[in-house]
């Protein structure tokens, strides 16, 4: 059974409420971020669908509410199908498990046992998708059980590059009209892709005396006005959670276990998802424990490794100037009050951990440029818990990860999408990773011609 709470004040939503965002948020400082608990765990789906959305679907909030609402298995089912026969009409293909491999020449490269997951023949060509894909079905499952026909509500997102693009293909495929906010500076490719989907673009400027990404700001005014949020911030919906975590599940139904995994931050969806996936895993007695989690940010904007250095900090416990030091004397003491109520300090005083980034952030790795890390504290707590720690990646680090994953690799992954392998490059510099270590990496985005997005 799924329960949605908020992780920043507590607030326990009903479970008629969408899971979208605290009720509470905005008003304080608080660091308001609905999360979900299993309660009464049964175990790890072992579903051998290849759809994940079929596979793992007893660990879906939407499938849950389908089912109280009077919905039977074979019909929810049948509803994921519809929504993949549509996806097939309007992008390459539907969702399907997404393939994992020991990357041998990588492995070998750089003296590691490398395993990658591959989203770059994901559903419009990146892990976005997933995320969304979350909210479009608990809307189709309310659709369905209220019986409403006609025109379906509006939607709205902040993004110019692949989240957007993954929201325009399901918005299409599902019916729906959405707005999407862009910056001045949108790659012509994308917007013409948008475009071509019918979605509704609002070029948002920057304001004079505003601070924070503009894009976010005027999707903000859209929700208020009554859009629908359909991003892939967790802060904003929930649910965009719930979708990543397909990824996450896949990773432990494949039985691979790796001792870090380095994960590319931008929003902190992706590693949010991931955490909360393996977390539950490790709930459902499926995985023995959790990998240390390296979030993965470039020196032109990494918001979220100066957040968990003021946690750190905080914290008071570690001695160590070395972060792998550090990261195993705190995950040692996960439990223990320091811990802990530094975690309740910084949920409330969100304003003294995480902020804008006040320059405007340059890297090739552009898709993880976001300002904020809007999933910080989940990402926070994820890595204190495993033992990890954000890795903050210098540009020739970025682009000599991008060349690799190219020559050794068969992968057409994009500069962003690579990321993650910056920061293991990174810390493998600086000799924090073991001969023949068992490491995991994300390949999350494919190029697009010159267009890399
Ligand atoms: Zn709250």
């Amino acid at each position: 059974v799924i329960h949605w709470y908020c992780a920043g004040c507590g607030h326990e939503l009903s479970t008629e409420a969408p899971p979208y965002r605290c009720p509470s948020a905005g008003n304080d400082d608080v660091d308001h971020l609905l999360r979900r608990r299993l309660t009464d765990p049964g175990s790890f789906p072992q579903d051998e669908d290849s759809n994940p959305f079929v596979a793992f679907r007893k660990l879906f909030f939407s499938y849950q509410v389908a089912l109280d609402g009077g919905m039977t298995d074979a019909e929810y089912v049948e509803l994921v199908r519809s929504l993949n026969r549509r996806l097939v009409e309007v992008d390459r293909g539907g969702f399907e498990i997404t393939p994992l491999n020991s990357e041998k020449r990588l492995g070998e490269r750089l003296d590691l046992e490398v395993w990658v997951k591959n989203e770059t023949g994901n559903v419009s060509g990146s892990h976005k998708a997933r995320h969304l894909m979350g909210i479009t079905l608990y809307l189709e499952v309310l659709r369905r059980l209220r019986n409403e026909q006609g025109e379906r509500p509006r939607l709205a997102i902040a993004s110019c590059g692949n989240a957007a693009l993954a929201a325009a293909t399901l918005a299409r495929a599902a019916g729906y009209p959405i707005d999407v906010f862009i910056p001045t500076d949108a790659n012509p490719a994308v917007v013409r892709r948008l475009t071509d989907l019918g979605s509704e673009l609002r070029v948002s400027e920057r304001r004079e005396g505003e601070s924070g990404d503009p894009c976010f700001l005027r999707f903000k005014e859209a929700l208020a006005d009554g859009a629908l949020p359909f991003g892939c911030q967790g802060s904003e919906n929930g649910l965009t959670i719930e979708g990543g975590q397909t990824l996450g599940y896949e990773w432990v139904r494949s039985g691979v276990d790796v001792d870090r995994l380095f994960i590319q931050v931008g929003g902190g969806a992706l590693a949010s998802s991931f955490i909360q996936a393996l977390r539950d895993a490790v709930g459902l007695g499926a995985l023995p424990r959790m990998p240390k989690i390296h979030a993965v940010q470039t020196e032109g904007a990494s918001p979220l490794h100066r957040a968990y250095d003021k946690v750190v900090q905080r914290i008071g416990i570690a001695v160590s100037e070395d972060p792998g030091v550090r990261a195993e004397a705190i995950s040692q003491a996960w439990g223990q009050p320091a811990v802990t109520e530094a975690l309740v300090y910084a949920a409330q005083h969100r304003s003294e951990f995480m902020w804008p980034w006040e320059e405007v952030p340059y890297s090739a790795a552009h898709g993880i440029l976001d300002d904020e890390t809007y999933d910080w504290m989940e990402l926070v707590r994820g890595m204190l818990e495993s033992g990890g720690f954000p890795i903050t990646v210098a540009e020739p680090h970025v682009l000599e990860a991008h060349e690799m994953a190219h020559e050794v690799t068969d992968i057409p992954v994009s500069c962003t999408g690579s990321s993650g392998l910056a920061g293991l490059l990174h810390l493998r510099a600086l000799g924090g990773l073991e001969s023949g270590e068992r490491v995991g990496l994300l390949f999350t985005g494919a190029t697009r011609g010159e267009a890399v997005v």
